[in-house]
């Protein structure tokens, strides 16, 4: 089931715009990649998927209903987590503290943390640090133990790699991988796609505000994006 679709979105920054008909899903229960070089429009997307940037056209639909230009806190009630690029983890709380600001959602706080070291077990040895003092993986982590706690259907994950080693990265496509199968709806922006490619089950590929290429991750895509990104024909 395609849980978010964007179809034709177009979007502007400082009235000009940047992406011009985007048409897009992310479906429940797979890991959808948005690849695309700098400036492309990815975070842009995300942030139109999120509420949090109006789009100028087109529609967002999700679970098929048109929430176009719904609030932010309506799309994150509806189920839409975005995990902006830097992460948004608050460096001077402490790792439980960033968990416990969770509790509105409903969870109690033992729940909370119950699931999240779960998941990522190297946040219980360092519940009591300040966030900040973490490793870039360790906030990512934080990051993604933090959005879960919301009980996402969509996830809009922006740049998850930035800055990160590539067997870290791998570990947390690995989770990103096992979020999915218990079927949320996970859209990953990177501009690199190597780490990614791993666990997509499928790719558009972003240029200049428009979807270049659209299909299954495999080598006809690598082939693509080296094009893309060089510029070839
Ligand atoms: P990056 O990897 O650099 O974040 P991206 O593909 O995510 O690239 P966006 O960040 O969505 O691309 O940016 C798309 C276009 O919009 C770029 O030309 C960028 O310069 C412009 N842009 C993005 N944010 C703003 C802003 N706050 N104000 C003005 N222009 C912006």
């Amino acid at each position: 089931m395609n849980v978010l679709e964007l179809r034709g979105v177009r979007a502007a920054h400082d009235g000009i715009t940047v992406l011009h008909g985007v048409d897009l899903t992310a479906a429940a229960g797979r890991v959808t990649a948005l690849l695309g070089p700098n400036g492309a429009g990815k975070t842009t997307t995300l942030r139109v998927a999120a509420g949090v940037h109006p789009a100028s056209g087109g529609r967002v639909l999700l679970g098929g209903r048109d929430a176009t230009g719904a609030d932010p806190r309506a799309l994150a009630r509806a189920g839409v987590r975005l995990i902006p690029e830097g992460r948004g983890v608050f460096p001077n709380l402490t790792v439980r503290d960033n968990l416990l600001m969770m509790t509105r959602t409903g969870r109690t706080r033992e729940e909370i943390e119950e699931a999240a070291f779960a998941r990522f077990p190297v946040l219980a040895r360092c519940a009591a640090r300040h966030a900040g003092t973490l490793s870039g993986g360790e906030q990512q982590m934080l990051a993604l133990a933090r959005g879960l706690a919301t009980d996402p259907a969509v996830l809009l994950l922006d740049e998850l790699s930035m800055g990160l080693a590539p067997l870290v990265v791998a570990r947390l496509y690995e989770q990103v991988a096992e979020i999915a199968r218990q079927g949320v709806a996970v859209l990953v922006v990177e501009q690199f796609a190597a780490a990614v490619l791993g666990v997509a089950d499928r790719a558009a590929v972003l240029v200049r505000g428009r979807v270049a290429w659209r299909g299954r991750p495999d080598d006809g895509l690598r082939a693509e994006l080296s094009a893309l990104y060089l510029g070839s024909p």
